[in-house]
Formats: structure tokens, C-alpha cells, sequence
């Protein structure tokens, strides 16, 4: 194989543009109806096709076997000698990043004023990474646009549009413009598929999920990296050899990740970390990996369905799901970004991503803390007592004999037990804990008071001691209270908030709010969206919807 894949399966046609029918539609029309612009501007990431359609624009304008859609034969003399870049006397290619000079500009100014080498053909400039073009030549260019010679043509392809609205606004309101899109991993798997038909080779779904994932929306990208597989050893395209070629870290390492974290197991952190290293991978890379497929894992739990994942990973993925809090990802999200930065600056980054791991393992879950609860709900059901998960109850002697708690009106069909008060004094600790994570403050408040008194929805909780500024702060944060109440519990509750010695119920209650099951997903979504600028940023990526 001596031509390079992604030069062999270039489109020739704009019906074979991948993913940018929008593009191709409009740029077709112009061709067929003989209304072609003078200028175009053709934005988008790299590798999605810019170029390529600039290239067939050409060979269309000047195609004598032009189809009546607009779309060049692809095959005549004319067509080959533009798609393949060689000399064409009609068709100028430049490289901005190269041809940046006042001297350049000048030049494409008089050359422009050349009409085509035939009568009826079409002069067509394509400038490649026109933003590095610099201000005197957009100047020369704009003079040219300004009042263009016919049939002259200027397709300008750039990944930094901003770049040239800030150099060249009037040259930019002159130009046609299209974005093109990014294009999916599914549709470069596909495109990859077909080449690899085409060669009569075979490959791995996986091989191939791991290169359109390395790709990130490049075509050209993915189909050079196939070409490196292909060159890099014989027969069928593994997902190993994919790997290989492109440093990644196995999928299923990720997997054992997930799965001692969910086991809390931090001791094999070292032992993991050690293969690791020992592999010669690298580090940074394992992170951007160890970040998709927490993602992943919060898609899947959030029932989004991931994009791009091996069957090795989406296994393991399944595995965890129901083991790890949506919550809990996310406050390893965070960590992770927070560690990200540090591991490139890092002298010792296999100490970097081991703190990291043992971080998440060791990570202070919400899940405890509905763990405690629910064991909390067993103990009041039976004749048990508290079982060992709930925290000492150290303030349990302190105060008055609880009222029992009360069975909710019309159980459903399944049975739900009223969360205890003794449960709830028990985990008060954690929650308080949780509490103070998100406001230091509201914390301070909450950690001032007990549980006093359950009857569903409400749960009274006691000052200790009167304080103005406490009562105020968690009367107005109440609902954040609630919102972590009602999610250990697994039903909505309501805070009520008194003072030792006065009576219950005295300070003004909050206005009671509807609480559904859509409501408190919502606030748990704000909440975690609140807590954290990098959170904020997570639920951003993923597109998570804040309901009002
Ligand atoms: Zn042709």
C-alpha cells in the first residue's frame, strides 16, 4: 500500500462528503445554477473535510463532464489534477501558514487579475490556514473583493474564524460562510469500515471504537492512524494493535480502576499503579482515559447512552453503575480535573495519579450515608438494634424520648419504612459533614442542632443553644438541608427548625414547596452543579438539563 488511505479515499464528489451535507448541498446549487460566489469561508475543526470540498468546488467549476447537479466526474484530466493537488494553472493552492508576506499578497493580487487559462474556466485561489494570513494581505484581498475580476473564485479554510472577524472583518462580511461539523464517532467508525472493506482487510469493532475516539471528529486524523496500524503489522486490525500504535492504556485497566474504587479497595492502588508504570505508559494519557470512562460511567447513570466504548469497557461499566453515586463521580471528576493540571508540571507523576486513585478510593461517599440510613430503617422495622455502620450515638442520651415514627398514608405497593429518628441522629454527623462541604456555614448551623422530632414530612431539629444567625441561615438554606434528607431517606422531607426551650415550630417555617421526585432530581442536579465551578463544568460537557 503505497498511498496513503486518507489521500486514496478522499472524496471526489460533494455527494461523498462525509457528514457536511449542508455544505455540500449549497456549494452543488451554486455549481448548477451557475451562481457561485467569490469568496467562501470554510470553518471547522481539522480533518473534516475544508479542504477536500474547496478541492471538488474546483474541479467542479471546470469539469467539461459536470454532472447537472452541480458535482465534478471526478475522473477527466482537469478533476485528477486538482483532487491530487499537482500543478494547475486554474487552480492555485496556498498555504498561509507559509505564504504570510505583503509580497504574497501583491503577488495574488496581479495573478488574480489573470483571467483563467481558457475561456469559460474559472480561476479558483484556495488559501489553506487563512488565519495566518497577515493584515496587508487580507488588505490586497479585500481590494480584490471589493470589485472582483469575473470568473475568479477564493476559498479560504480555516479552524480559527475568530481569528480573521478580528484581523479582516470587511473581507469577512464579503465572504460566504460554512461551518463544517465535527464528525461523530459512529460515522467515522462507518467511513473506516468501508475503506477496510474496500481493502479487503478486517478489523476489530473495538480497533476500530478506539481509533474514532482518538480521532475526536477528524476524518483525515482517523484515517491515518489507520494507516499506521495497517503499516505496523499483518492481517486483521486489533484492538491491541491499536493501542500500540497509539500509547493507549487497555480498557480493561480503566475497568480494575472503577472496580477498587467501588470496592474501596485503596491498598491496590500501588499494585496497579506499579503495572502502570512498569508498561512504559503514559500517565497523562491513563488520566484523559481514566476521565472518559468516568463520563461514560455518568452517562450511563444519568441514562444517557456513550458514545464509543469498547465492549471491555461498557461491561465493566455495567458492573459499577448501580455500585457508585452519580455524585460521587462527579466529586471524582473533580478531582481529576483539579489533578490534571498538576500532573504535567508534576517531577513525579506516578505519585501524582496515585494520590489521585487513592483519593477516589478512599473518597467519603454520599452512599454511606444512605447506607446508614436504610440500615437505620431495618433497625426501627425489626426489634434490632442499630447495626455497626451508624456512628456512635453520642447525643442520643442527651435528649427526650423520640416519638415513633409514623407509617406514610396510602404505602404504595411496595413498602416503605419511615427512616427513625435514632437513624437520623446517628447519621447526623455525616450529614452534617455532607452539609458542610457545600457551605461551611450552613454547616457550622446544622452541627448546632439535633434531630429532635420526626413526623414525615417533617423533621424537627433542635438549636442547642439560641442563635440568631444560625436559626436565620438554615430557615433561608433549608432546601439544601432537604434536599440531602430527603435523597438519604428516599422520601421528601421537610426541616423544621426550633430552639431548645421555645416551642416547637415558633420561627417562621419556610413556604412549603411541592416536593416530586422531578423536583429533588433537579435540586440534587443544582446542588451539585453549585458546589463546584469544575462540577458545574462536568454537567456542562454532559449536557445534563436543569429542570425549573
Ligand atoms: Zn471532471
Amino acid at each position: 500500500m503505497t498511498i496513503a488511505l486518507a489521500r486514496r479515499y478522499r472524496p471526489k464528489r460533494f455527494a461523498d462528503l462525509l457528514v457536511q451535507d449542508h455544505v455540500a448541498a449549497v456549494l452543488r446549487g451554486a455549481v448548477a445554477r451557475k451562481r457561485v460566489a467569490h469568496g467562501y469561508l470554510l470553518t471547522g475543526p481539522r480533518g473534516v473535510g475544508k479542504t477536500t470540498a474547496a478541492r471538488i468546488l474546483a474541479m467542479a467549476l471546470n469539469c467539461p463532464n459536470q454532472d447537472p447537479s452541480g458535482d465534478p466526474c471526478g475522473e477527466c484530466e482537469n478533476c485528477r489534477r486538482v483532487w491530487s493537488g499537482s500543478a494547475n494553472l486554474d487552480v492555485v493552492e496556498i498555504d498561509a501558514a507559509s505564504n504570510r508576506g505583503v509580497d504574497d499578497a501583491r503577488d495574488l493580487r496581479e495573478r488574480a487579475m489573470y483571467a483563467a487559462s481558457q475561456e469559460g474556466r474559472y480561476k479558483v485561489y484556495i488559501v489553506d490556514e487563512a488565519h495566518m494570513l497577515t493584515r496587508e494581505a487580507w488588505n490586497a484581498l479585500l481590494k480584490i473583493l471589493e470589485e472582483p475580476p469575473p470568473r475568479v473564485v477564493f476559498v479560504f479554510a480555516t479552524t480559527e474564524p475568530q481569528k480573521i472577524a478580528a484581523a479582516a472583518a470587511p473581507v469577512m462580511s464579503r465572504l460566504q460562510r460554512f461551518d463544517f461539523r465535527r464528525i461523530g464517532p459512529a460515522a467515522i467508525r462507518a467511513r473506516l469500515r468501508q475503506v477496510l472493506d474496500a481493502e479487503a482487510i478486517a478489523a476489530d469493532d473495538d480497533a476500530l471504537t478506539l481509533i474514532s475516539r482518538h480521532a475526536d471528529g477528524g476524518m483525515r486524523d482517523a484515517l491515518s492512524v489507520l494507516d499506521q496500524c495497517l503499516s505496523f503489522g499483518e492481517g486483521a486490525v486489533t484492538a491491541e494493535r491499536v493501542r500500540e500504535v497509539l500509547g493507549l492504556v487497555g480498557d480493561e485497566l480503566f475497568a480494575e480502576v472503577l472496580e477498587l474504587v467501588a470496592e474501596r479497595r485503596p491498598a491496590a492502588v500501588f499494585p496497579l499503579v506499579e503495572r502502570l508504570s512498569s508498561a512504559g505508559a503514559d500517565l497523562a494519557e491513563f488520566m484523559g482515559g481514566a476521565g472518559e470512562a468516568l463520563r461514560a460511567l455518568l452517562m450511563l447513570q444519568l441514562g444517557n447512552e456513550p458514545e464509543g466504548l469498547t465492549e471491555a469497557m461498557r461491561q465493566a461499566l455495567q458492573r459499577v453503575q448501580g455500585r457508585l453515586e452519580a455524585g460521587d463521580v462527579l466529586r471524582m471528576l473533580r478531582l481529576l480535573t483539579e489533578t490534571e493540571a498538576a500532573i504535567r508540571r508534576s517531577t513525579n507523576p506516578r505519585l501524582v495519579v496515585e494520590t489521585l486513585l487513592l483519593r477516589w478510593a478512599m473518597l467519603d461517599r454520599t452512599v454511606d450515608l444512605e447506607q446508614v440510613l436504610q440500615a437505620g430503617q431495618r433497625g426501627g422495622s425489626s426489634a434490632a438494634p442499630l447495626p455497626p455502620p451508624a456512628p456512635p450515638l453520642a447525643a442520643a442520651p442527651a435528649s427526650p424520648s423520640p416519638p415513633p415514627p409514623s407509617l406514610p398514608p396510602a404505602a404504595p405497593a411496595t413498602e416503605v419504612v419511615e427512616p427513625s429518628l435514632e437513624a437520623f441522629r446517628g447519621a447526623w454527623p455525616d450529614l452534617v459533614a455532607e452539609i458542610r462541604g457545600r457551605s461551611r456555614f450552613l454547616g457550622e448551623a446544622l452541627a448546632a442542632t439535633s434531630p429532635s422530632a420526626l413526623e414525615a414530612p417533617w423533621l424537627t431539629v433542635t438549636l442547642a443553644e439560641p442563635n440568631p444567625l444560625f436559626a436565620e441561615r438554615l430557615q433561608a438554606q433549608a432546601q439544601a438541608v432537604e434536599e440531602v434528607l430527603s435523597r438519604v431517606s428516599g422520601r421528601p422531607l421537610r426541616l423544621r427548625i426550633t430552639e431548645s426551650g421555645a416551642a416547637e415550630g415558633s420561627p417562621a417555617q419556610p413556604k412549603p414547596r411541592r416536593m416530586t421526585e422531578a423536583s429533588i432530581k433537579a435540586d440534587r442536579l443544582r446542588t451539585f452543579r453549585t458546589r463546584d465551578p469544575a462540577l458545574d463544568t462536568a454537567a456542562d460537557a454532559l449536557d445534563l438539563e436543569i429542570v425549573d
